[in-house]
């Protein structure tokens, strides 16, 4: 997997302090895709075990108290990004635990497939479906367009 941007503190991506992941790699095509240079999953740089071992590090740092990981892109889902995403969550689910864990992803919770189903208990909070320009709503929280949902899968709600 390789990722675009790396924020180790973000108040914008998700609720609370957290460090967010853009991963590159993305199949969707939304009109108006603001992101569209992270669709070539050989973009940007490689996600290695520095950057992992960064995000956990990061996690835990108490003077910088972080509430998660949120990951978007392109796509956390993206089929080639799938084993890299596991990894990565198996990993904050042991060493960082108690983090939340909030994932943008443009496939709808109902087109996944097994193998991204697989994901859903490593993740507390799913962000889905594709950008829709004509739902578009800058009002909405951590959404861009109306047609896509946030799915409290393991919280309550923010
Ligand atoms: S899912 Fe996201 S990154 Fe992919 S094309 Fe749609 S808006 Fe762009």
């Amino acid at each position: 997997m390789n990722y675009h941007q790396y924020y180790p503190v973000d108040v914008i991506n998700g609720p609370g302090t957290r460090a967010t992941l853009f991963v590159a790699g993305c199949s969707h095509q939304c009109r108006g895709c603001y992101n569209q240079s992270t669709w070539d999953p050989r973009s940007g740089h490689l996600f290695d075990k520095q950057m992992e071992d960064q995000i956990i590090a990061d996690l835990t740092d108490t003077r910088i108290k972080r509430r998660g990981l949120s990951l978007s892109g392109g796509d956390p889902f993206f089929p080639g990004n799938l084993a890299a995403v596991k990894q990565l969550l198996e990993r904050i689910k042991a060493e960082a635990p108690g983090k939340d864990i909030w994932l943008w992803t443009g496939y709808t919770l109902d087109e996944l497939s097994g193998e991204q189903q697989a994901l859903l208990p490593l993740i507390d909070v799913l962000v889905d479906g594709k950008f829709e320009q004509t739902q578009a709503d800058p009002s909405l929280t951590f959404r861009g367009s109306a047609n896509q949902v946030i799915h409290y899968l393991h919280v309550n709600d923010i």
